[in-house]
C-alpha cells in the first residue's frame, strides 16, 4: 500500500485554525478509505519570519517538494504590513508557486440550495451557480519587473510590469479548455483587450488555442464587463479564464456568489508530477481575517473542500474527494453554520465544531 505525504502549512490568522480541521478531515476520509497518509506540519508566512527569518525557510520548501500536495493556510496581517521590510509573508506564496511550477489556479464556485440565502444577492439570481475560474498564477503584475517607488527629479513615482508570454497564455487557455471538456463546454476568456498591449496578445493566442477545441464554445468578454455579468447573470458561466490580477479581483467577487468567502476553495497545480497525479497546492481563497482570527468564528469549509480538490488531483482519489464534498454538503443541509454564513434557521457552531460535523458524516 502507498502512504501519501503532505506537507500542511497553516500560516496566519485564522490560516492555522482552518487548517486543522482540514487536515482532521482528509486524514480520517482517507484512513476509512484505507489508504495510508503522513501529514507534516511547518511554519510560513510571518510565524516564519519571526522563528526562521524567512517567510518560508529552505527546509519547508524541500519538504514541500518532497510532498504530493500542500495544504496551504493563508498568510499576512492585519494591513499591509511593513511595506518597507525585507520578508513580506506573502513571498512564502510566491516562492511556492515559482519553484513549484504551479502555473492554474483553479477556483470552482458553486452556489450550494442551503445556502442561497447566505448570499448577499437575490436567490434567483443565484440558484443553481457552478462555474470554474482558470486564474494564471504566476506572471502578470504580480511578477513583473520593474516593481518599484523611486525618486526622480519631480517626486516620487511607483512602477509595476505586466508582461506575458504567448507560451504562458497558451499553456493557461489550453488548461481552460481541457477542464471545460469535462464540464459544459462553454468558455469566457476575460482580458482587457481595448486598452492593454498583454491582453490583445492573449486574445490572439486564446482565438489560435480554440481552433483546437471545436466542441468547446469561446466568447471573449472585458474584465470590466465580466464583474457586471458575475452578478447580473452568474448561471451564464461555465469556465473563465484569466490572467493573475483579473483572476484574483473576480474571484473574491464570484465568492458571494456561494455566499462567503469562507466557502470557496483552490487548488493551485502545473507541471510537476508526483506518483499519485499533480504535485499541487490547496488553500481557500480567503487570506488571515484579522478581525475574528482566535474567536473560533472562521468558517472551515472552504480549507476542508481544498482537502477535497488535494484528494482528487494530487492523490487521484476521486472517491474520497466526493465523500469530503458530500459530507460538507449534508452538514450544510442540516443546517449547520459559522457567523459568515448564518441564516435565521440554522445554528451557529464554531470552527471546530463544524469540523466535528464534516468529521462525523465520513
Ligand atoms: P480576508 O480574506 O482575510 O478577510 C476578508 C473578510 O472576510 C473579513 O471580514 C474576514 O473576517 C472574512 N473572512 C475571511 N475568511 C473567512 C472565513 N473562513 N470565515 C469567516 N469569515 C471569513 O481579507 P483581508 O482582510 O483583505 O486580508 C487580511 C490579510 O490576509 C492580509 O494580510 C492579506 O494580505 C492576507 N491575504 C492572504 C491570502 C493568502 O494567504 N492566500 C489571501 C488574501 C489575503
Amino acid at each position: 500500500m502507498s502512504q501519501f505525504m503532505v506537507a500542511v502549512l497553516g500560516g496566519d490568522g485564522i490560516g492555522p485554525e482552518v487548517t486543522a480541521e482540514a487536515a482532521r478531515v482528509l486524514e480520517t476520509a482517507l484512513r476509512s478509505a484505507g489508504h495510508r497518509i503522513a501529514l507534516t506540519e511547518a511554519l510560513v508566512g510571518q510565524a516564519a519570519i519571526a522563528a526562521e527569518g524567512a517567510a518560508i525557510s529552505d527546509a519547508t520548501m524541500k519538504l514541500c517538494q518532497r510532498s504530493d500536495a500542500i495544504l496551504f493556510g493563508a498568510v499576512g496581517g492585519a494591513g499591509v504590513g511593513n511595506p518597507n521590510a525585507k520578508a513580506q509573508p506573502e513571498h512564502a506564496l510566491f516562492r511556492l508557486r515559482k519553484e513549484l511550477a504551479l502555473f492554474a489556479n483553479l477556483r470552482p464556485v458553486r452556489a450550494l440550495p442551503a445556502l442561497l440565502g447566505a448570499s448577499t444577492l437575490k436567490r434567483e439570481v443565484v440558484r443553481g451557480v457552478d462555474l470554474l475560474v482558470v486564474r494564471e498564477l504566476t506572471g502578470g503584475l504580480y511578477f513583473g519587473k520593474p516593481s518599484e517607488i523611486r525618486e526622480t527629479a519631480h517626486g516620487m513615482e511607483a512602477v509595476d510590469t505586466m508582461t506575458y508570454t504567448e507560451a504562458e497564455i497558451e499553456r493557461i487557455v489550453r488548461y481552460a479548455f481541457e477542464l471545460a471538456r469535462g464540464r459544459r463546454k462553454n468558455v469566457t476568456s476575460v482580458d482587457k483587450a481595448n486598452v492593454l498591449s498583454c491582453s490583445r496578445l492573449w486574445r490572439r493566442v486564446t482565438d489560435r488555442v480554440a481552433e483546437e477545441y471545436s466542441d468547446v464554445a469561446l466568447r471573449h468578454l472585458l474584465v470590466d464587463s465580466c464583474a457586471m455579468a458575475l452578478i447580473r447573470s452568474p448561471r451564464e458561466f461555465d469556465v473563465i479564464v484569466t490572467e493573475n490580477m483579473f483572476g484574483d479581483i473576480l474571484t473574491d467577487e464570484a465568492s458571494m456568489l456561494a455566499g462567503s468567502m469562507g466557502m470557496l476553495p483552490s487548488a493551485s497545480l502545473g507541471t510537476q508530477r508526483t506518483q499519485h497525479g499533480q504535485r499541487g497546492l490547496y488553500e481557500p481563497i480567503h487570506g488571515t481575517a484579522p478581525d475574528i482570527t482566535g474567536q473560533s468564528k472562521a468558517n472551515p469549509l472552504a480549507a476542508i473542500l481544498s482537502a477535497a480538490l488535494l484528494a482528487r488531483y494530487s492523490l487521484g482519489l476521486p472517491a474520497v474527494a466526493d465523500a469530503i464534498e458530500r459530507a460538507v454538503l449534508e452538514v450544510v443541509s442540516a443546517g449547520y453554520r459559522t457567523l459568515d454564513i448564518a441564516t435565521a434557521k440554522g445554528r451557529v457552531v464554531s470552527t471546530r465544531e463544524m469540523g466535528e460535523q464534516v468529521l462525523g458524516r465520513l
